[in-house]
Formats: structure tokens, C-alpha cells, sequence
């Protein structure tokens, strides 16, 4: 058995008595990770999101200040993945279900004493959920809570700015760069749903009106993207720049 390399920060890892006694606890954050098993294309592991969150704190932790009362509870990894139905290795968690996890978390979180919690999310999918269970915390419990967000600078093209879903450029360059062992660079695809004039069946994540959409209907290799131009060089310098966000953004949290 191994703790992540923030073990010292990580709720399993500590006895009862030290969660009991953690110093300025109501000022506190605590991140919930939050990801997915669901089919990442020909190339990558179903396990990318729900390992992407544990390589974004592997590399912030170190970056905080040792006394920053930052913490981490036990990650959700899977979730919300129905979208992604009909292929092997995709671990659907009903809406439900995840509402209720998030849900318990944060109020037991609450009961040990904490005030503030943040959802480290690596999976867009989970979003309408994740909202609603904390708006729940939020005013049955008093939490102070939100969707932990530290947006870092991608260089991407346009295109893949906006049709670059999954399984893309950005995720498998990130694997590449952090589980070499784990991936297949030889087999990445790419498939573009739509051109910049004309998205086609689907629009932006961000479009007013979007298409209840499910991989199958859009990409037979279950990528949404180009994940053939992915390097790990690129994905060393977004997981660094990821990390410093994330840790500029817990930094300024609990200042
Ligand atoms: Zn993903």
C-alpha cells in the first residue's frame, strides 16, 4: 500500500487524533478530487481523469507553503461517464450516486470540524453534478465550497481550442509526459466533429444550445480532437504551468 507523495496532507493517511487537532481547521481547504474511468481513445488509459487530478496535486503540493492548511480527501474516481457508453473500460457512476459521494464528503467533512472545500474536477462531464451537490452543501451544511478552477496557458490551436474535447491534444500529451509506461502514442487519431464556421452536431461545451451528445454518435475512436500532434514535451510544460496555477490558486485561498 503507498500514499500519494502528499501523504502529508492527505486525510487517510492521518489517525483520528491528528484530523482532530489539524490547527485553524475552519480556515482550512480541502480538496475533493473528482474524475473518471471512461474510454480515453485507442491511446491512453480509461483511468486518465481520475489520474489526472493525482498528477495535478502530485506536482502543486510541493509548491505550497509547508504550513498552508491545505488538505485532500479521498478522491472520487469514477463518475459521470455515460456519455462515453458503449465501450469497454467506460465506469458509469449514476448522477445520482455521485451527488450523494460529493454530498457525504463535504458533510462529513463539516463534521470534523471543517468549513471550506473545493472540487478538484478533471472531467467535464461530472459538472452539472458537482454544482448541484455543492449548492446542497453549501446551504444544508453552511460549507463554504466551490469548483476548484486555475485555468493555465495552452498553446492550441484554434480548432482544437474549441472541438479539442477528449482523448485530445492536451490530455495525451499530458499522459505521455507523466505515464509514459501507460500509453500508446502509435495509435493516436484524430477527429474533428466540426470546422470553426460550422460545428456541425456539435457545438462548443460552451454554446448556448448544446446536443445531448454521446461519443459513439460523433467518434468511432472515441477521441474528439487531434491527439496525433501530442507530445510529451508539450504535456511537461502544461503539467508544470498546471500545477503552478493550481498552486497560486490554493496559495490565495487560505492567505
Ligand atoms: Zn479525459
Amino acid at each position: 500500500m503507498s500514499w500519494p507523495s502528499y501523504r502529508n496532507r492527505y486525510l487517510p493517511a492521518m489517525t483520528r487524533g491528528a484530523i482532530d487537532t489539524l490547527p485553524n481547521k475552519d480556515k482550512a481547504f480541502v480538496v475533493l478530487p473528482t474524475g473518471a474511468i471512461e474510454q480515453h481513445g485507442p491511446q491512453l488509459p480509461v483511468g486518465v481523469d481520475a489520474l489526472l487530478g493525482q498528477i495535478y496535486l502530485d506536482r502543486a503540493m510541493p509548491l505550497l507553503a509547508e504550513d498552508a492548511p491545505v488538505y485532500v480527501a479521498p478522491p472520487i474516481q469514477a463518475a459521470k461517464s455515460n456519455e462515453h457508453t458503449g465501450y469497454p473500460g467506460t465506469l458509469i457512476l449514476h448522477r445520482e450516486s455521485l451527488r450523494q459521494l460529493i454530498v457525504s464528503a463535504g458533510r462529513q467533512l463539516s463534521e470534523w470540524g471543517f468549513k471550506r472545500m473545493g472540487v478538484l474536477n478533471t472531467h467535464g462531464g461530472n459538472i452539472s453534478v458537482i454544482k448541484s451537490a455543492l449548492r446542497e452543501l453549501s446551504l444544508d451544511y453552511g460549507m463554504e465550497v466551490q469548483v476548484l478552477s486555475s485555468p493555465y496557458e495552452i498553446d492550441i490551436c484554434a480548432r482544437e481550442r474549441a472541438y479539442g474535447i477528449h482523448a485530445n491534444e492536451v490530455e495525451s500529451s499530458l499522459m505521455y509526459a507523466t505515464t509514459p509506461d501507460m500509453v500508446d502514442p502509435a495509435s493516436a487519431t484524430c477527429c474533428w466533429t466540426g470546422t470553426l464556421d460550422d460545428p456541425k452536431i456539435l457545438k462548443s461545451e460552451f454554446a448556448p444550445a448544446t446536443y445531448a451528445w454521446k461519443t459513439l454518435d460523433i467518434s468511432r475512436s472515441g477521441v474528439v480532437g487531434d491527439a496525433t500532434v501530442a507530445t510529451r514535451e508539450k504535456g511537461e510544460l502544461w503539467i508544470s504551468r498546471a500545477a503552478e496555477a493550481l498552486a497560486a490558486r490554493l496559495t490565495e485561498l487560505v492567505s
